[in-house]
This record gives C-alpha cells, structure tokens and sequence, in this order.
C-alpha cells in the first residue's frame, strides 16, 4: 500500500485484558513489518496506553528505552523486590536510552542475573548487593543500597 497503516485491537478492554491481546497482535504485525502506526487501546487513564505502546516498541528493540528486570520474588526475597521495581521504573519513565536496571530479592540468583544488567541490586541478610556495568561494586545496608543504584542510574542516564 503507498499509504500508513494505522493498526490496533479495538475494544480491548481493561488493562491486562488488552495487554496481552495487544501485544499479540500489534507484536506480531509489527514483527512482519505491517504496522506504520499504532494505538493500545485500554479501558481507562489514557497514559497506560501511551505507557504500553513504549514499553511494546523498547521490547521489540524498535526504540530505546529502559528495561527494569525483576525477579517474581520467593521467600528468599529480603526486600520488597515489587515496590523498589516500581520506583524505578517511575524514575526512568521519560527515558529514551537503553538501560537495564535488575532489581533482585536475593543474592542466590540474583548475582548471577545482575550482572547482566547495567546497573542492579540483590538483596543480602539486612543489605543489598550493587552490581554495576557487570561488576559488585559494594554490599551497603538497604537505605544506602538503594541510594547507590539510584546515583549510578542517574550517572547512566544523565
Ligand atoms: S532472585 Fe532470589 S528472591 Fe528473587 S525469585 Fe529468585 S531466589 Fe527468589
């Protein structure tokens, strides 16, 4: 066709709902390079569409965004792996860089994981691990654990 084409799931329907019907479909279509532009429709506060059209382009390496990598946390977990996620991923929210930021509830997989991401933490008994570009840079009690992913995110993104 030599005009754009304008693609998404209609009606979708509340939030998970439509994620994952969306991301079916518009992921699949953009794959086979039939998408010119796209709208995630979702039931609700239009900024989570806006939201889930640049996490599904960033995860299809079609723009550069951040990734926060998250464990499902377990009963190792020694912080509240959910919550710290969620802060980060606010924080990086108006990022346009490639960044991974791993966010780990225990350093018994979480060290191996964490080194693959850019900058990341991997709760320890009353601490955090931080890893940085691949490499431990400190065990910190949790505060300061999290203060120091939050100074070397920063220095990634500034
Ligand atoms: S990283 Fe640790 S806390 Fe998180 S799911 Fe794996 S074992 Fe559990």
């Amino acid at each position: 066709m030599s005009y754009p084409l304008h693609v998404g799931v209609t009606e979708a329907g509340t939030l998970y709902n439509s994620l994952i019907k969306s991301s079916i479909a518009l992921g699949t279509l953009i794959i086979e390079g039939l998408v010119d532009t796209m709208r995630i429709s979702i039931s609700g506060d239009p900024i989570n569409e806006v939201i889930a059209a640049k996490k599904l382009l960033t995860f299809l390496h079609l723009r550069q965004g951040p990734d926060v990598v998250a464990c499902p946390t377990c009963a190792r977990a020694e912080f509240d792996v959910e919550k710290v996620a969620l802060e980060v991923e606010e924080k990086l929210a108006k990022i346009d860089k490639k960044i991974t930021v791993s966010v780990l509830g225990c350093v018994v997989n979480g060290i191996g994981e964490g080194k693959e991401a850019d900058v990341g933490i991997a709760g320890t008994k009353g601490g955090v691990v931080v890893f940085y570009k691949g490499h431990i840079v400190g065990t910190y009690p949790y505060d300061e654990g999290i203060v120091k992913l939050e100074e070397y995110v920063n220095q990634l993104v500034k």
